[in-house]
């Protein structure tokens, strides 16, 4: 059965009586070579166990299951799960399970169904709740070997952009932290049924074995780079300060000096290396009063 084609994906819909929702973000691929790729290049150990957010009706799940031993797909929309049960018939290798990405225990989930091997995740994301998803999935406790995901054009930009950059901002510098996002390629609107307004592109994110950044207090770096970004118009030492008043404009621009930056900087030029040591030196300075 081909899962990407127009026709086919109405017809199952239309057996198990139900209809697109928007709510969900459902828009499905209607281009085969797009799932293909997506399965091709999201791994590179065919050892590796996928965990697939939002099946649809499984166009991308059985890719998944073709190359990898093992897929655990969880999929919110309860009207699919007996559409998947048709679908994916064939495959041996997969695990359906009918709940919201970010209210079940993923850690639980795999420590059950992963037998213990390397999980990658691999997704065609609902665009109505990419960055919660994302940030969910690298703060769960799972070490995920990688990440890849289809996203909208405009925040695969955010994910992949460098510090500086008009498009880089809290979350690039929170993905920078956990691993290293490329852009692998771009999807047109027309690969999807019903096609959105805006082009995506597929990013993967390749986490770190091990932590490359270890700032003294993970807390104080991310409370720093939000206020950094809440008030990305303001020079870092005003939004800092306007955050956490313990610590001054002048401590927090002598800091920045002692990093080689103006004291005037704004937070956009701060990579996550810089934001690590910035973190480190205000967490000293607490220390030590
Ligand atoms: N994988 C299919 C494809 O590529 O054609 C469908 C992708 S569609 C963009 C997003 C899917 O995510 C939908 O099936 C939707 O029901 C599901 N979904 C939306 N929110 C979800 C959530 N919070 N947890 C799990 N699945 C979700």
């Amino acid at each position: 059965m081909d899962l990407c084609n127009p026709k086919i994906i109405k017809e199952v819909m239309s057996a198990a009586k139900i209809t697109f929702r928007h709510d969900l973000g459902q828009n499905f691929l209607i281009k085969r070579e797009i799932p293909e790729r997506i399965a091709d290049e999201c791994c590179d150990s065919e050892d590796t166990v996928i965990l697939e957010i939002g099946p649809g009706i499984g166009c991308l799940t059985k890719e998944l299951c073709e190359r990898y031993p093992k897929v655990i797909a969880v999929e919110i929309d309860k009207g699919l799960i007996p559409v998947l049960g048709v679908t994916l018939a064939d495959y041996a290798n997969v695990t359906v399970v009918n709940s919201d990405i970010m209210k079940i225990d993923i850690k639980e989930l795999l420590e059950r169904e992963a037998e213990g091997k390397e999980v990658a995740v691999c997704a065609n994301l609902p665009y109505y709740i990419t960055t919660p998803i994302l940030m969910h999935l690298l703060e769960c406790g799972v070490k995920f070997s990688s990440i890849t995901v289809m996203v909208q054009n405009e925040v695969a930009e955010r994910l992949t952009a460098p510090a500086g950059d008009s498009e880089y901002g809290a979350i690039t510098a929170a993905i920078a932290y956990y691993g290293e996002a490329r852009r692998l390629f771009g999807v047109p609107a027309g690969c999807f049924m019903p096609a959105p307004k805006v082009n995506s592109a597929v990013v993967r994110i390749d986490l770190y074995k091990t932590p490359k950044y270890q700032p003294k207090s993970e807390k104080l770096m991310f409370g720093l780079i939000r206020a950094a970004f809440d008030m990305r118009r303001k020079t870092l030492p005003n939004a800092i300060n306007a955050k956490y008043p313990e610590f001054s404009k002048p401590l927090i621009g002598e800091c920045l000096q002692g990093l080689g930056y103006p004291e005037n900087i704004r937070g956009e030029r701060l990579d996550i290396s810089a934001f690590s040591s910035l973190s480190d030196m205000l967490y000293e300075y607490k220390s030590s009063t």
